[in-house]
């Protein structure tokens, strides 16, 4: 199952609690056709995290069925879903290793060279090889021979390597200057480009650029639509 998906989404009529009689999310609906990408903006607590957590599968719905191609999650296996879910989290997770090795994580046959474009497509590859051993530099879980920004870019070319059709992003809430910052908007552009995506977006340039914005409170979606709409 799943083996090459389209990549629509669908959220219909979620209810969730993590606490019995305390719902998390009252009833949400969300229609997205692949390729589209969403921006959920909310308050704290208003549940941003707890739909990516049930897309995931890392819980499932009191009532209510997210569908991927039209499927029921629950009905894929958690392999099939990992494949082709892919999750770029804020506190982006560098373990210790190899720069080559970070991007490389979860796509084990990938080849140096495809390491290289992927790092090329998303701005990363001039600050590796300006590094001492380039892909071959040991960073350290952490470590600070990373910064916000670069760890950013690092992820991403994790992420486009493995190459899931749905992409889900918890965006940084870090401070980066204003030339990663560029590097990183143009990255994501690449990064986006054919896949579903989600993200937890912080900045006002990733949130001008979804296809849809859905504004959360206690739960529940309060506004959706464009930019431009909203
Ligand atoms: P933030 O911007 O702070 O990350 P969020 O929009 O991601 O907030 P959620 O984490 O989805 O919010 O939380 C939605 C609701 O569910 C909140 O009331 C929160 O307290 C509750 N909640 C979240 N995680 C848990 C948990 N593991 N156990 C119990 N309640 C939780
Ligand atoms: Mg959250």
């Amino acid at each position: 199952p799943l083996a090459s998906i389209r990549g629509d989404v669908q959220f219909d009529n979620i209810v969730f609690e993590y606490e019995k009689g305390r719902p998390a999310l009252h009833g949400i609906s969300i229609n997205v056709k692949a390729g589209q990408s969403i921006a959920l903006v909310g308050h704290t607590g208003s549940g941003k995290s707890t739909i990516i957590n049930l897309l995931c599968r890392f819980y499932d719905p009191v009532s209510g069925v997210v569908r991927i191609d039209g499927q029921d999650i629950r009905n894929i296996t958690l392999d099939s879903l990992r494949s082709q879910v892919g999750l770029v989290m804020q506190d982006t997770f560098i373990f210790s290793g190899t720069i080559r090795d970070n991007i490389r994580y979860g796509c084990l046959n990938a080849t140096d060279n495809e390491i290289v474009e992927a790092a090329k497509a998303v701005n990363a590859h001039d600050f590796i090889m300006s590094l001492p051993d380039g892909y071959d530099t040991e960073v350290e879980e952490r470590g600070n021979v990373l910064s916000m920004g670069q760890r950013q870019l690092l992820s991403f070319a994790r992420a486009l390597l493995a190459d899931p059709r749905v992409l889900i992003l918890d965006e940084a809430t870090a401070s980066i200057d204003t030339e990663t910052e560029l590097k990183i908007q143009e990255a994501l552009k690449t990064l986006l480009k054919g896949r579903t995506s989600f993200m937890i977006a912080h900045r006002l340039s990733t949130i001008r650029n979804a296809d849809e914005i859905i504004v959360l409170d206690h739960g529940r979606i309060v506004e959706q639509g464009n930019h431009e709409a909203l």
